[in-house]
Order: structure tokens, then C-alpha cells, then sequence
């Protein structure tokens, strides 16, 4: 997840009623990333789309394979440990281990973001053992060949998960596959925002636009960001080639989140849980291509 640089272009003037899910759909019509206005977003070839694939199916994989770990018993660390095994014998190099942008409060040192309950966002492992009922959200970013992919998971450990969180997951899942119905030629970028938060705010949540998507390249955050909500039309011009990251993200009751003392994970503020869900996408002149696809 990457901050947005969201700004608001047109500030309205204050509702006379207002709850905060009023407050924040009203805002989230002029939202605008300031990038926006002057950036270059790269377009890949077919060839260099072909050579993106491995890395793709690799996250993808290794995601199916560590949601299959995390079962009652296991550690954040121990997960962690089986992502960087596979990277190892893969011959990736992670894009987190060494990872050190201005919000983090030292280098990630893992290879694995595991964000658990009210942890919505870049969890770093710890000695945690996961017990049922987890609501646990992993992210992975590795890069392979010189190319990177992205992707993100949200499960729930164990076994039956409650409704609000099956609600929350679904609502995920379902803006990440509103947004990747975006990515095509012809479009534009603050239609695949517009596209995240519409299906977000129907479902009654709200929606943090600080942190979301980015361009993927060879490296693992490249312009331009995207954030969870916007206005349909607005924007640069999708292009075939282009590669995103989309990877809507949300938490229950809350938009707001803090940092907990590890320096890196980012909690609600309210304790509620959250979920995310991410895959790395090529804008084509058809049907979008997941390149990050769950084996
Ligand atoms: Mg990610």
C-alpha cells in the first residue's frame, strides 16, 4: 500500500448534518491525487508483460500457500519464515525486507506484511500465534527477474467467520473486482478510484484514501498512486501496458488509522478489524489481465 497524495480540488462547504459516512462520500467527489497532474505512467510491452508473468504466478502461489498455513497454532513468524523459504529457493528478492520510505519507522526487516484483526495495513510479523476466529490479511511483493508483483489476501483463521467479517471481506473482494474492471484502455484512472469506493460506500463503509494503489514495476511502487475512492472520468488516460496495483482495503467502523509502537503497523483507531485485498493488473485494450492469479 502506498500513500496517496490526495488532495481536494474543490472544498465544499461544511453539510449542516453530517455523519461521517455523509461527510466522507460528499468529500470523496472531489478527491485528486496531486501526481496526477504531471505524471508519466509507463506502458509495458508484450514481451515485457510475458516476463512479468512468472512473478505474478509466484505471489500468487505463495499467497495460496501461506493462506493454507494459517491455521490455529501458527505464528506470524512462522509464516513469515515459509514466504521467505519459497523466496529463497525461487531466487526472488523481497521488495520488504529492506524497505525503509519516509512513514516507516526503520526498515521492514520481513518479507511478509501479516496484519491481524484491528492491524489494517503493513502488520509486521511478530511472535503472535493465530487462534480461531483471526481475521488476518497478508501481503506479499517480491521481485523476480527484474520485475515485480503485489498482491493481498484477507482470511479468516479457522473456522466460521463471523457475518460483519464475511460482510467485510466480501465487500473487499468485491471493490478489488470493480476496480480491476477499470483497467482498460480508453478509461481513466479515477475510474478504477471511482469504481473501489462506489462499491465501498454501499456497503456502508468509509473509505481511507491516504494509503491505496500503485503502479508496479521494477520497483514495488512506482506512479501513480490510486486511491480507494474518486470521481468516474478524472485523470490520466488508461493505456494499454500499463500495470497497477489495486488493492482496496477497509475497516469496519472507522477511516482512520494510527501507528502502533513496532513503527509500521497500522491499526483503527476504533479497534475495529479490517480487511485488503490486492492483485498487480495490466490495463489492456480487452478484458484486464491479473497477473498475481491464486493457484
Ligand atoms: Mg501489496
Amino acid at each position: 500500500c502506498a500513500p496517496t497524495d490526495v488532495v481536494c480540488l474543490s472544498p465544499v462547504a461544511e453539510p449542516h448534518i453530517g455523519t461521517s459516512h455523509y461527510l466522507a462520500t460528499h468529500w470523496a467527489q472531489h478527491l485528486y491525487p496531486l501526481s496526477w497532474s504531471h505524471t508519466m505512467i509507463p506502458r509495458h510491452s508484450a514481451k515485457t508483460i510475458e516476463e512479468m508473468r512468472p512473478v505474478g504466478s509466484f505471489v500468487g502461489a505463495t499467497l495460496s500457500e501461506l493462506q493454507q498455513h494459517a491455521t490455529p497454532g501458527v505464528t506470524l513468524l512462522e509464516l513469515d519464515e515459509l514466504a521467505h523459504q519459497r523466496i529463497r529457493e525461487a531466487g526472488a528478492e523481497s521488495c520488504y525486507i529492506d524497505y525503509h520510505p519516509s512513514f516507516g519507522a526503520s526498515p521492514f526487516g520481513k518479507v511478509l506484511c501479516t496484519s491481524v484483526n484491528d492491524a489494517a495495513l503493513h502488520g509486521l510479523p511478530y511472535d503472535y500465534t493465530l487462534k480461531d476466529g483471526d481475521l488476518l490479511s497478508l501481503d506479499f511483493a517480491v521481485t523476480l527477474n527484474g520485475w515485480v508483483a503485489d498482491s493481498a489476501l484477507t482470511l479468516v483463521v479457522g473456522g466460521t467467520p463471523t457475518p460483519s467479517d464475511t460482510r467485510l471481506i466480501d465487500t473487499c473482494e468485491k471493490a478489488l473486482h470493480a476496480g480491476i474492471q477499470k483497467a482498460r484502455a480508453g478509461g481513466r484512472l479515477g475510474d478504477i478510484s471511482h469504481a473501489i469506493g462506489e462499491v465501498s460506500r454501499a456497503a456502508g463503509y468509509v473509505v481511507n484514501t491516504d494509503f491505496g494503489g500503485h503502479g508496479v514495476g521494477r520497483t514495488m511502487h512506482e506512479d501513480p498512486s490510486i486511491p480507494n475512492d474518486g470521481e468516474a472520468g478524472q485523470g490520466p488516460k488508461l493505456k494499454a501496458g500499463m500495470v497497477f496495483a489495486i488493492e482496496p482495503w477497509l475497516m469496519e467502523t472507522t477511516a482512520e488509522v494510527y501507528t502502533d509502537s513496532d513503527g509500521w503497523t497500522l491499526k483503527s483507531v476504533d479497534g475495529s478489524r479490517s480487511a485488503h485485498v490486492e492483485h498487480t493488473v495490466v490495463v489492456t485494450e480487452g478484458e484486464p489481465l491479473v497477473l498475481t492469479k491464486r493457484a
